[in-house]
């Protein structure tokens, strides 16, 4: 198999623990389609990888190394990370680098669900606050005793 970008033979290689092909001469890896996932699999469980991964598809100019077909370049969770991937299914095309970004995306995603799902706990926790919890009558009981009391 051979760089989409420059021709060269692309080298078998270990990557996080999933076969990828390396080009040796613009660092560019190919990874299988499933690949992708495994890729993401490293960083968060299946709940996490949930959702969509295309967004923007559009024509790329470089052509598929199994089939020789364009390939369609799209925006990565729709963040400003561009991907090349067959229309076939024949796998993905990761830059230089890209793979760690890849994986920097997917950290920060966990983050994000990590930190709403303890928002609406949080939140859970103070409404239950509100309704239950304390004398009897709770907040607004307090409220009139106060004023009731206060006058006179
Ligand atoms: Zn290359
Ligand atoms: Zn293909």
């Amino acid at each position: 198999m051979q760089c989409p970008k420059d021709g060269t033979d692309l080298i078998e290689e270990r990557m996080h623990g999933i076969e990828v092909d390396h080009c040796g001469t613009c660092n560019g890896r190919w990874l299988d389609h499933h690949e992708l996932d495994e890729l993401e699999a490293t960083r968060a469980d299946e709940d996490e990888r949930r959702g969509t991964i295309r967004f923007a598809d559009r024509t790329s100019d470089l052509r598929c190394p199994i089939c020789g077909e364009p390939m369609a370049a799209f925006n990565y969770r729709a963040y400003d990370l561009e991907i090349d991937t067959c229309r076939d299914e024949h796998g993905f095309w990761l830059d230089a680098g890209e793979e760690g970004r890849v994986r920097d995306i997917i950290d920060e995603r966990v983050r994000e669900l990590k930190r709403s799902a303890s928002a609406e706990v949080a939140w859970g926790d103070f409404l239950n606050g509100l309704s239950g919890g304390g004398g009897g009558d709770g907040v607004w009981g307090s409220v009139r005793r106060f004023f009731g009391g206060g006058r006179r």
